[in-house]
């Protein structure tokens, strides 16, 4: 598996976080089976981060729920505030955060459930969801601008 902290300190916001094909997909899971975190003792773990611990193939880290998903969050750097929320409230602790700034989305393990678009605070969005296949490029090259205040 590649590196996430590096991969996203490539190019922060621009770079989406995918692993490829190398992880355990969904579908290749016998149905009831538990996937836990990571390897070893969960004794003094918390201080490390999620790349700098130790996985096998059997762990929700090392498996993706990436074919399912439709559609997904596309972040735009340009308008992101750092405000954490979508950090706070991502179910799946799929978004990407050092530091406290927001670096992108990990799309192996992102469902597509849209709760981060509904806590992000700017105006326009910093995350907005499109097609699964959407180039970046493209998605933000759609970008809406600004909303005005309406005037009572
Ligand atoms: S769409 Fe859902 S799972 Fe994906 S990053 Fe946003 S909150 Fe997390
Ligand atoms: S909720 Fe929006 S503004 Fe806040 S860190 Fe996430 S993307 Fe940036």
């Amino acid at each position: 598996m590649q590196d996430i902290k590096l991969r996203a300190n490539e190019n922060r916001g621009i770079h989406q976080l995918e692993s490829g094909n190398d992880l355990v997909g969904w579908n290749e899971v016998t149905q009831g089976s538990i996937l836990p975190s990571f390897e070893g003792n969960a004794n003094n773990i918390a201080h490390l981060k999620a790349e700098e611990r130790s996985y096998s193939n059997h762990n929700s880290y090392t498996a993706t729920v990436a074919s399912w998903r439709v559609r997904k969050p596309v972040f735009n750097i340009d308008v992101c505030i750092d405000c954490q929320n979508c950090w706070v409230w991502c179910p799946d602790s799929s978004i990407l955060s050092r530091d406290k700034q927001m670096l992108g989305i990990d799309y192996d393990h992102c469902k597509g459930c849209e709760v981060c678009v509904e806590v992000c605070p700017t105006n326009p969005k910093s995350l907005l969801m499109f097609n699964e296949h959407e180039e970046l490029g493209t998605a933000l090259s759609q970008w809406p601008e600004k909303k005005k205040k309406e005037k009572n």
